[in-house]
């Protein structure tokens, strides 16, 4: 299994770290060793001081695919749920500096929350689908697909031109404005519409 994340999916969200809204998907990968156990706790790792959550649609790919048309990318998932990749964002922007990779910021142990599942066919219209974060109980982070760059759709084909897809890899699909700092003590509760899908305390 293996985890493929978007990069500055909403224009908010990419211009609240200074970045240049992309002209291609920006796409970068976790290990399955990313996955944080539920019910947690987080721990935040060592090496970070400004370990930020991102809270993300999360796909669910259900067939193996290769190279896909926007047709076919429809049928490619059949689960959704809300998730949060952790990001040490001060080794981010020490990596970005330099122009190397980001995995140290991204893919280290636990980085990804992944919610209880939905099927993904309960949400009729996907570019109308809402989902949010709380930390301790406090709205933080709120996101709306009509807001994505790349739908979701658009998001598989381009993939899949890259990496073959296979059942039970995730997709993150990118996270709006309003990402922030945790510490030690907080609660992050995820949402997608009304549904409670995780609720995470931070160690
Ligand atoms: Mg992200």
């Amino acid at each position: 299994m293996k985890i493929i994340c978007i990069g500055r999916n909403y224009v908010a969200h990419a211009k609240e770290l200074g970045n240049e809204v992309p002209t291609e998907p920006v796409i970068f990968l976790k290990p399955s060793t990313a996955v944080l156990p539920l019910p947690g706790p987080f721990v935040i790792p060592s090496f970070s001081s400004d370990l930020h959550y991102e809270c993300e649609i999360v796909l669910r790919i259900s067939k193996k695919v290769c190279c896909i048309d926007l047709k076919a990318a429809i049928t490619a998932y059949d689960a959704m749920t809300v998730g949060i990749d952790f990001t040490a964002r001060d080794v981010q922007q020490r990596l970005k500096d330099k122009g190397l990779p980001w995995e140290k910021a991204k893919a280290f142990d636990q980085s990804a929350v992944v919610g209880e599942w939905r099927p993904a066919d309960q949400y009729k219209n996907k570019k109308d689908i809402h989902f949010c974060l709380y930390k301790n109980k406090e709205l933080v982070q709120q996101g709306h697909t009509a807001a994505m760059i790349n739908s979701f759709e658009v998001i598989i084909v381009h993939v899949s031109n890259y990496f073959t897809l296979e059942p039970g890899d995730l997709i993150f699909t990118g996270t709006p404005a309003g990402v922030g700092p945790v510490e030690p003590g907080d609660q992050l509760e995820g949402f997608l519409e009304d549904d409670s899908l995780f609720d995470i305390l931070i160690n």
